[in-house]
């Protein structure tokens, strides 16, 4: 009787115990998942910060190669109506323009970790851009500009004609592996071109064709308004990238020299002979980067891990 009284204590008994593990395991799964969770948030909340600063900076860099004094404002402005509870920022631009950096900081409040005393931190982080001019592209137009002095904003005429005017550039037409100059015009060529490249021209075409070809393209925007070279979308199509060139000394053949962005206003032929009339823009594109590019308005951006 004793003995059978003693084997029911111990089971109670180990059956207490049980339930104080198993109540001790429980609580410390729901302390891990919950310190799991904040740490997750946190981490998606930091990485969320450096997103928005990557999109200040890159934003920053389209402003910034019109005007150095609207861009930082730009930035702040930008920073504070994308991240809430901004609590910390400095914008710094290098003398030469050719760098952002842009630290950004915000209070992170904890959702689980303050039950036991630990409630915010602060995240942080810090975004350097570099820019630089554009090395190798691909999408460009088949107008190949020979080196000239490039200035924004003054009207200029691209032409294959060979007497001199004001305000001319001479073009000539790029031959490419597509065999399809219209094609060329109207998507930009195939295969990346890029600095140093040899390029080879069409010899006889239709000019009528090709300002068929250029209408085709600059009839291709419908925003409204009208884009025009003091207001536009950054994605018109009367806005064509163009390969500068230059016939080099060594071997006497076209190679290029860089590239630059050109807005489309009027396109005519006159015995012949294309008159392309536009002007050159400053902008940022997606492309390969190279500190030794060239300088003809159009630049890329890319991050300094
Ligand atoms: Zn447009």
């Amino acid at each position: 009787m004793q003995a059978k009284l003693k084997f029911e204590r111990n089971k109670i008994g180990s059956r207490g115990s049980s339930s104080l593990i198993i109540v001790c395991v429980t609580m410390i799964i729901i302390l891990s998942s919950a310190v799991a969770t904040d740490i997750i948030y946190g981490a998606i909340s930091r990485y969320c910060l450096k997103m928005n600063a990557e999109y200040v900076a890159t934003e920053g860099a389209k402003a910034l190669v019109k005007s150095r004094s609207e861009a930082v404002e730009y930035m702040r402005k930008l920073s504070v109506s994308k991240v809430n509870d901004l609590n910390s920022l400095e914008i710094n631009v290098s003398e030469n323009d050719r760098q952002i950096n842009v630290i950004m900081g915000k209070p992170f409040k904890y959702i689980f970790l303050r039950l036991i005393g630990i409630s915010a931190t602060q995240l942080r982080t810090n975004i350097v851009l570099k820019i630089s001019g554009i090395s190798e592209y691909k999408g460009v137009r088949p107008l190949a500009i020979e080196r000239n002095k490039i200035t924004f904003g003054d009207k200029k005429i691209l032409t294959d004609a060979s007497e001199k005017f004001q305000n001319y550039i001479k073009t000539q037409f790029i031959l490419s592996k597509s065999d399809s100059s219209d094609a060329d015009i109207l998507y930009g060529i195939r295969e990346k071109l890029k600095v140093g490249d040899r390029v080879d021209f069409i010899k006889s075409y239709d000019s009528n064709k090709i300002k068929k070809s250029i209408d085709e393209l600059t009839a291709k925007c419908k925003h409204k308004p009208v884009c025009s070279y003091l207001q536009y979308n950054e994605n018109c199509s009367k806005i064509i990238i163009v390969p500068v060139v230059n016939r080099s000394n060594e071997d006497n053949e076209w190679k290029i020299i860089g590239f630059a962005g050109f807005f489309i206003e009027n396109c005519e032929t006159v015995d012949g002979k294309i008159y392309i009339t536009g002007r050159f823009l400053k902008f940022t594109v997606n492309g390969t980067i190279d500190d030794s590019a060239l300088d003809f308005g159009l630049s890329g951006t890319s991050l300094i891990p």
